[in-house]
């Protein structure tokens, strides 16, 4: 089995996600990506995140119809920090693992926690994203392996914002999670007191 996994906190999920999942699926040959969101945040700051349920229930709703792309939400339930050897720990030792990020999130890879374990348990797959020079990453983790995949400047948080000030932002997420979005006021002004006051201080969320 060749699986890839797509951690981030999808709030909310959006089309360059599927499109990054879609393209490491096609590119390298894989069986299945999982879009895997991480847990409420364990610790407080300044930047809250919507509650697990509404971005497990987005996700589900994106790749319904998507053949490969499938949501796991094993780190949904895991108390406190979330590790991504941890997570690599819970595959069997003959799966293939994948781990699919945008360039910024791959920045950070070498402060992970056990990042020569990760590194080698696990291939990396990285999408460009704005802003980030993929020479300095070549350099940074040589064995990454680049995909061909269009820069999308699309991003959560200016999804939110968006949504926040009624600006529209319909197209840049699957209908399904618009109507989603719309139904629960989520990113509503009003529907701010939704969101759980916390980090996004996993490593892999940057
Ligand atoms: P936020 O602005 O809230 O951080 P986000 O759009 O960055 O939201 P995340 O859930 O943080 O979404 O990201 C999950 C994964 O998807 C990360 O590896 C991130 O780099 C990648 N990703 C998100 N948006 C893009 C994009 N536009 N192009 C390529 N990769 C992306
Ligand atoms: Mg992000």
């Amino acid at each position: 089995m060749r699986t890839g996994i797509l951690g981030g906190t999808f709030d909310p999920i959006h089309i360059a996600h599927l499109h990054a999942a879609q393209t490491a699926r096609h590119q390298a040959g894989l069986d299945r990506v999982l879009i895997m969101p991480a847990g409420d945040p364990w610790q407080k700051s300044e930047h809250g995140v919507s509650p697990a349920r509404h971005r497990l229930e987005m996700a589900r709703l994106a790749v319904e119809d998507v053949d490969g792309l499938e949501v796991d939400d094993r780190e949904v339930d895991r108390d406190g920090p979330t590790y991504t050897i941890d997570t690599l720990g819970t595959f069997p030792d003959d799966e293939q693992v994948h781990l699919v990020m945008g360039a910024d999130a791959a920045l950070g890879i070498p402060s992970w926690k056990e990042a020569d374990k990760v590194r080698s348990r696990a291939t990396l797959l990285v999408v460009p994203r704005p802003g980030v020079d993929s020479t300095v990453l070549a350099e940074l983790i040589p064995e990454a392996v680049f995909l061909d995949m269009a820069v999308l400047e699309i991003s959560g948080t200016e999804i939110r914002e968006m949504a926040s000030r009624g600006a529209p932002f319909r197209f840049l997420v699957p209908e399904v999670v618009y109507e989603y979005i719309t139904a629960h006021g989520l990113y509503a002004e009003s529907g701010s007191d939704d969101r759980v006051g916390a980090s996004t201080d996993t490593e892999e969320v940057p």
